[in-house]
């Protein structure tokens, strides 16, 4: 983290230039003149007034792509020389770096610490690693009857829309965009309206860096509106999408109703996280699983929300679990001391504080937190909260809430365990604490989730695929396997 005082972040917010515009075509547009305001979380005051983009933006965005696919340089130029142009972006980013950590933090409540330590490593490294991956992957000439030749190639797939969430503004638009640009697709990134601002700074820092003009363009405003649009658009050939199920859901009826454009889907969690009794160190899990669902302000697709612990040690590992929650510091994004910043909004806060009621109502013991704090700020921070004796019925372990609210359920043996962990509509993630090898391999295969962490929680790097199996979604961003969504397979076959 660099050495920045919060009174020094206060000063730079302050003195923050921030512009809630379009970026279409290599320049900021305004539109056609309609605007929403940006409020921080942290104190409930508007940052800026953002384009709302409708219909019309998007058009004009998807226009530019389709002339950058079909008639531009991008898809033509030799990979190398595109990996070199995301490797731009990425050191641009870099230089960049406090400034963009920054308007994240103000735009949707993040402390700084993890926006500058996280979320902007995690963007930078991604345009670095897909700029160097970008000459790396071959093509296919598999064996054939000694009188033909046989071409299998991978070609970019066109017009790439992207609708991202706003928990990770930058990484998971880096998580789309890079990988798309590598291929040779060109891009409409719709953010989320809760995260504009740090949008359209990468698009035009991207400009910037030496993108050709409409290669990704930035289109602001409402998901019912300007996604829908962009969703439904005749001219995207790939819409990739971070977000909820519900709304996962409607893509694939966009895309049935238009133009059967792929639709990738990186949708909602209730991840497990399994304690066994020989856990290798209790309370190294205890701290992991505190870490896990409060990091972030609990809004993680990968949560691990519901905590299933034997009953043996479930006592012992709450306990350690409920002292972290009452110590944690929640507090100003902007103070680099803050380790649980603001929740997205009020709206999103209500939510959740929705959910803890409904987990009373259920039952549920409510043992930390549960009520909404620093109020006097005019920001939207929530207590770190925990609830035991869950039962796998109630609401609170079924449903995703996206906020600190942990739910603690007992299991008296494996099977019951395995069989808790599964009983989910969704398979993002999982964990599992044990000190025996047989014990991690087979249960970390019985479980329907398209990360298992054994041991720890939340690691990983670019080099492995991330996604989910069920209603968590399907695709995979990072990694190589990311390529297969913006590209197509085609085959020629020569008869000599
Ligand atoms: P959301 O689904 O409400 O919104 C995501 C994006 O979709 C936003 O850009 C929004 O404007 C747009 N959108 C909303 N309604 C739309 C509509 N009717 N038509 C078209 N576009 C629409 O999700 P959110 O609140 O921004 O983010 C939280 C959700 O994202 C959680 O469910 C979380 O689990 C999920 N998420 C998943 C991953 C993953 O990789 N699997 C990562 C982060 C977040």
């Amino acid at each position: 983290m660099l050495d920045i005082t919060h009174e020094e972040w206060l000063r730079r917010a302050k003195a923050l230039d921030l512009s809630g515009l379009h970026h279409i075509d290599g320049a900021d547009e305004s539109g056609g003149g309609a605007v929403f305001a940006a409020v921080s979380p942290r104190d409930g005051q508007v940052l800026t007034q953002v384009a709302d983009g409708g219909a019309q933006e998007v058009d004009a965005a998807v226009a530019a792509a389709r002339r950058a696919f079909d008639s531009g340089p991008w898809p033509r130029l030799a990979p190398a020389d595109r990996g070199r142009t995301l490797m731009r972006i990425a050191d641009l980013l870099e230089e960049r770096r406090a400034e963009l950590a920054l308007t994240v933090s103000l735009e949707m409540g993040k402390p700084i610490a993890d926006a500058y330590d996280i979320e902007l490593r995690a963007v930078i490294t991604t345009f670095r690693w897909y700029g160097q991956l970008a000459d790396k992957v071959h093509d296919e000439s598999p064996h054939t009857a000694p009188d033909a030749l046989a071409l299998v190639t991978r070609e970019p797939a066109g017009v790439v829309g992207a609708v991202v969430p706003w928990n990770f503004p930058l990484t998971l638009a880096g998580w789309k965009i890079a990988p798309a640009l590598a291929a040779g697709c060109t891009v409409v990134l719709k953010p989320s309206e809760n995260s504009p601002l740090s949008a359209l700074l990468l698009g035009r820092i991207a400009t910037e860096a030496g993108l050709p003009p409409g290669v990704l363009n930035v289109v602001n405003g409402d998901g019912p509106v300007a996604g829908r649009a962009l969703g439904l658009h005749p001219g995207v050939d790939v819409l990739a999408f971070t977000g909820s199920t519900a709304v996962g859901r409607r893509f694939l009826h966009y895309s049935a109703d238009s133009n059967l454009k792929r639709v990738w889907l990186e949708l909602g969690g209730k991840s497990p996280n399994i304690v066994l009794p020989d856990a290798p160190d209790l309370e190294k899990a205890a701290a992991t699983a505190a870490w896990g669902i409060f990091f972030n302000q609990g809004e993680m697709c990968t949560a691990p929300s519901r905590l299933l612990v034997h009953s043996t040690v479930a006592e012992q590992v709450t306990e350690a679990i409920v002292r972290r929650a009452h110590e944690l510091r929640v507090g100003d994004p902007l103070d680099p001391a803050t380790e649980m910043g603001a929740m997205v909004g009020e709206h999103h806060l209500e939510r959740v504080l929705g959910h803890i009621g409904t987990g009373l109502a259920e039952g549920a013991r409510l043992r930390a937190g549960g009520d909404r704090t620093a109020g006097e700020t005019g920001g939207s921070f929530l207590q770190p909260t925990v609830f035991d004796q869950v039962d796998p019925g109630m609401r609170l372990a079924r449903e995703e809430i996206f906020g600190p609210v942990l739910s603690v359920l007992t299991f008296d043996d494996l099977d019951e365990a395995v069989r808790l962990a599964n009983a989910t509509e969704y398979g993002l993630a999982a964990g599992l604490w044990t000190s025996d090898l047989s014990t991690a391999h087979r249960v970390s295969r019985a479980l329907k989730a398209g990360t298992v962490w054994v041991n720890c929680y939340e690691e990983g790097d670019l080099t492995v695929p991330f996604g989910g199996m069920k209603q968590s979604g399907n695709g995979r961003d990072k990694s190589v396997h990311a390529l297969e969504k913006y590209t197509e397979l085609k085959t020629t076959w020569i008869q000599l």
